[in-house]
């Protein structure tokens, strides 16, 4: 078994933006795709934030051309998921379900999923009506009236800023108080473009059979009553996990489970290093991840070098 120069795990935005600076540096990386290759993007539909695309680019189409660009220079992919790392000795050793693997540094692109309800219709209405990103995709919903789910930091800032796009924006929360900092909060009160849903679930997105997104089913948990709410965007602001699993006991993390970088993208283990929502959960944007991606690759060469290869 040869030592890789860079191994990196995950295939997001920041995996291949580090993958393709590595291979551009001729370190023929390798990148370890992971089951969920291409990352939260893959759910999505139109992207019209990445610079560059005028007019726009669908998710899975991005992904594939930043895959084919990071190919062209000698990245090597492999699919499976990784199922243990040790970084406790040099050079690092990955293993997925198939395979193990060495390699003199690892970059990190695990990334963060958002958390879904777990609702039928949910992914199959994912891009079409329903997102996990205000920022991405709150102007395709100008005029209309949709909804967004939770009651934390993240759900009233994106029901503040959605106002600037819908008509009206109503926010579900299951209890009857929200989580979210108590200036968020006022600000969202003092909105008259967003009411509350207290003590609400929502219990079915309609119409997975039309494609869109039409009404949500919601139910008051105190009273049981049910009834459907007209909206044609559903926004599910519930929280992100960070992909990190594979590295407690390991890599430092914050109290959240974030990876924490240090210096550009070095983590607590030198040669070892994190880009992209694995260590963010401020900025969450394809752009920023794909940014870091870049930090990510130039440290490892760095680094590469520094230890003489
Ligand atoms: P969060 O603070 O964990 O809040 C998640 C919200 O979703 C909670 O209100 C929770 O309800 C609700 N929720 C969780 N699972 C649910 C489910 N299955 N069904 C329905 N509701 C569910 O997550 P976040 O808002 O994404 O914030 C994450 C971190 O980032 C926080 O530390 C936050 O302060 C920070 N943040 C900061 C800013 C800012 O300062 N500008 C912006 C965004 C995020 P309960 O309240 O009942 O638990």
């Amino acid at each position: 078994m040869s030592v890789r120069n860079v191994a990196v795990i995950g295939s997001g935005p920041a995996g291949l933006t580090a993958a393709l600076y590595a291979a551009r540096a001729n370190l023929k990386p390798l990148v370890l795709e992971g089951l969920e290759a291409g990352g939260q993007l893959m759910m999505t539909t139109a992207v019209e934030n990445f610079p560059g695309f005028q007019e726009g680019i669908l998710g899975p189409d991005l992904m594939a051309a930043m895959r084919a660009q990071a190919e062209r220079f000698g990245a090597d992919m492999i699919r499976g998921d990784v199922v243990k790392v040790e970084l406790g000795r040099q050079p690092f050793v990955i293993t997925t379900e198939e395979e193990t693997v060495e390699a003199r540094s690892v970059i990190i692109a695990t990334g963060a999923s958002a958390k879904l309800l777990g609702l039928p219709a949910e992914r199959k209405l994912m891009g079409h009506g329903v997102s996990t990103c205000a920022t991405c995709d709150g102007f395709f919903f100008r005029g209309k009236p949709i909804a967004v789910v939770g009651g934390g930091d993240s759900a009233v800032e994106e029901a503040t800023f959605l106002t600037r796009f819908a008509s009206h924006v109503t926010v579900i929360h299951r209890r009857d108080t929200l989580r979210a900092s108590k200036i968020m909060q006022d600000k969202a009160f003092a909105n008259p473009k967003i009411s509350f849903e207290w003590d609400t679930e929502v219990v079915e997105i309609k119409d997975p059979a039309l494609g869109v997104v039409s009404a949500i089913q919601l139910r008051n948990l105190k009273t049981g009553a049910e009834k459907d709410l007209e909206i044609e965007g559903l926004f599910v602001a519930i929280g992100h996990i960070p992909n990190t699993a594979l590295f407690t006991g390991q890599l430092d993390m914050d109290d959240a489970g974030y990876l924490i970088t240090r210096d550009g993208a070095k983590t607590n283990i030198p040669g070892v290093f994190a880009c992209g929502d694995v260590q963010d959960h401020v900025y969450r944007q394809a752009i920023t991840a794909a940014g870091s991606g870049c930090m990510a690759a130039l440290d490892a060469e760095r680094y590469l070098e520094h230890h003489g290869h």
